[in-house]
C-alpha cells in the first residue's frame, strides 16, 4: 500500500520552503516604516516600485454606509441583464452595430487588424468558455483524481512542523505555480457574495435562486444554492494582462489580452480548488461568479479601487483579471493596502476622458449609484458597464490602457508617485499626470508594432525607464 500521506507531507513542505527561499513572488515584503495607520512595506516582487501602507484598522479600508450595503443580487449584473432585460437586448442589438461601426468604420478603428489578432483572440478565449471542467464544486469523484487525498481527511501543517502561516504561504505559492500573478487571503464577508443566483429558465428569464447558508450543506439544487458559513477565507488571485496587448485597445488584441485572462483564472482557480481539497478542505473557485472580485482582493490586500472602477495593484495597475476561492482551509488573512489610488485618481481623469462609451465619471466620488449594476452604500467613483459593454464588447481597454498605474515597473512616473504618497503631496499628481501624457505614454499601440515584438523582449530603452 502506498503511503500518501508521505508523500502529500513532503510535497506541502517543498512548496512552503520554495515559496520562501525561492522567492516566486513570495519573499516577505521589508517593512520600511509605520504610520498611524499601518505599515509600511516594500517588495519589488509583489509590489512593484510602490511602498504600501498595510492597514492595521479593522474594518472595511473605504467608507461604507451599513445601513445601505447589501448583498447583491446576481441578476442586476450586466451580463445577466443582458439576458433578462428587454432594454438591454435592445441595446445589445444596436451595440453590434456600434461595434461594427468602432472597429470598420471609424470611431477608435484599428486600421491594420488582421486575421493573426481575430486569431489571436478566439484562442485566448478558449478555457474561459469550457463550462462543465472548471469551476467546479467537488473535484473528479469529490476527490484528486485517482490519488485519494481529498478522503484521508483534514491536513494539518502540524504534522510536519509547520505553522499555518506557513500553509498560507505554500497556498499562495501554489496559486502562482498554477498560474497566477498575485495572491492573496481575506475572510470571505458574506457582503461579497450574491445574494442569489441568476438561473434563467426558457419560460423564465429572470429567474433567480438563493444564495443560502444552512448549517454544513454544501450543494446547488434547483431551489438554491447552499455554501456554509463554515467557508470563510476566500485567496484572491490577480492575472496580469499582457501591456502590449493592453496597448493596442480599442482593437482585437485587447480582447484577446481579457480572454487570456479570463482563461488563466478559469484553469488557475479550478486547480487551485483541486489542490485545496487534496489537503481534505473544502473550495469553491470561481472568476465573476458567485459574487463581485474586487471587494475581495481589496480585502486580501491585493490593491485599491480607481475612478475606472477596477482594481488598481501596485504591480501591475488594473492591468489585471480577477478570480477567488472560497475555502475553509482555516488560511491567515491578508490586511488590505494602500498606496495613493484614491488621492491620485481626484486629479487624473484619463481614464473618464478616454473612455468612448464615457462609463467612467469625470465626477466627484458619490454613494449613490449610476447604473441597475451598482451596489450602493459605498462612497467611490460608479461605472456604468452596459455602457463600456455596449462599446466594442471585450476589445476595449482604453482606461487601462491610459491609466498611470498601467506602466510597466521602474517607471519614471512610478517613482516620482511613490515620493508623492509617501510625502502625501497630492499638488504633485497633476504636474505626473501632464508629464505622463507629454511622454507619449497610453497612446494606441498598431497590431504590426505588437506582432514586431520578439516574445516581448525588444523593450526600448525608454519603456524601461
Ligand atoms: S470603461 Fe469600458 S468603454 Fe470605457 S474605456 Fe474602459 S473598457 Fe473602454
Ligand atoms: S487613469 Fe487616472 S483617474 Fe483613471 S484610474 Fe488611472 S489613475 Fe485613476
Amino acid at each position: 500500500m502506498h503511503d500518501n500521506s508521505f508523500k502529500r507531507r513532503d510535497f506541502i513542505k517543498l512548496l512552503s520552503l520554495g515559496g520562501a527561499a525561492l522567492g516566486v513572488g513570495m519573499t516577505a515584503p521589508t517593512v520600511i516604516g509605520t504610520t498611524a495607520r499601518g505599515t509600511l512595506l516594500a517588495s519589488r516582487e509583489e509590489y512593484g516600485n510602490f511602498t504600501v501602507e498595510q492597514s492595521r484598522i479593522e474594518g472595511f479600508p473605504y467608507q461604507v454606509d451599513p445601513d445601505v450595503l447589501r448583498p447583491m443580487s446576481e441578476k442586476f449584473t450586466t451580463f445577466s441583464r443582458n439576458v433578462w432585460s428587454p432594454e438591454r437586448r435592445e441595446a445589445l442589438a444596436e451595440a453590434e452595430n456600434i461595434t461594427y461601426k468602432n472597429l470598420v468604420e471609424g470611431r477608435g478603428r484599428v486600421p491594420d487588424q488582421t486575421r493573426l489578432d481575430y486569431a489571436l483572440m478566439a484562442a485566448a478565449w478558449t478555457y474561459a468558455q469550457s463550462d462543465g471542467i472548471t469551476y467546479r464544486w467537488d473535484g473528479p469523484s469529490g476527490m484528486v483524481r485517482g490519488s485519494g487525498l481529498g478522503s484521508m481527511g483534514k491536513w494539518d501543517p502540524a504534522d510536519i512542523d509547520m505553522t499555518w502561516e506557513d500553509a498560507t504561504r505554500a497556498v499562495k505559492h501554489a496559486s502562482l505555480f498554477f498560474g497566477a500573478s498575485l495572491a492573496g487571503v481575506a475572510e470571505l464577508n458574506p457582503l461579497w457574495l450574491y445574494s442569489d443566483h441568476f438561473a434563467p429558465q426558457r419560460n423564465d428569464r429572470e429567474r433567480t435562486i438563493p444564495v443560502l447558508a444552512e448549517g454544513e450543506r454544501y450543494e446547488k439544487t434547483d431551489e438554491a444554492w447552499y455554501i456554509p458559513r463554515s467557508l470563510n477565507r476566500v485567496i484572491a488571485l490577480a492575472f496580469e494582462e499582457d501591456y502590449y496587448a493592453i496597448a493596442n485597445s480599442p482593437g482585437r488584441l485587447a480582447s484577446a489580452a481579457t480572454g487570456n485572462g479570463y482563461s488563466r483564472m478559469a484553469v488557475t482557480a479550478s486547480t487551485l480548488a483541486e489542490f485545496i481539497r487534496g489537503l481534505g478542505f473544502r473550495a469553491l473557485p470561481a472568476g465573476n461568479g458567485l459574487g463581485p472580485s474586487i471587494p475581495v482582493a481589496i480585502d486580501a490586500g491585493l490593491g485599491e479601487l480607481g475612478r475606472l472602477g477596477l482594481l488598481i495593484t501596485p504591480k501591475y495597475g488594473p492591468r489585471v483579471r480577477l478570480a477567488k476561492v472560497i475555502t475553509d482551509m482555516p488560511l491567515l488573512p491578508d490586511a488590505p493596502i494602500r498606496f495613493g489610488v484614491t488621492e491620485f485618481c481626484e486629479s487624473c481623469m484619463l481614464c473618464a476622458v478616454d473612455c468612448p462609451s464615457r462609463s467612467i465619471t469625470e465626477g466627484p466620488r458619490t454613494w449613490e449609484g449610476r447604473s441597475p449594476a451598482n451596489n450602493p452604500g459605498v462612497y467611490k467613483w460608479y461605472v456604468t458597464p452596459e455602457g463600456c459593454y455596449d462599446f466594442n464588447g471585450f476589445s476595449c481597454s482604453n482606461c487601462k490602457r491610459v491609466c498611470p498605474f498601467t506602466k510597466p515597473n521602474n517607471s519614471w512616473l512610478h517613482r516620482l508617485i511613490r515620493k508623492a504618497i509617501e510625502g502625501r503631496i497630492s499638488p504633485l499628481n497633476n504636474v505626473m499626470v501632464t508629464m505622463d501624457q507629454a511622454s507619449g505614454y497610453g497612446r494606441q499601440l498598431s497590431d504590426r508594432e505588437f506582432w514586431r515584438r520578439d516574445g516581448h523582449k525588444t523593450i526600448t530603452a525608454r519603456e524601461k525607464m
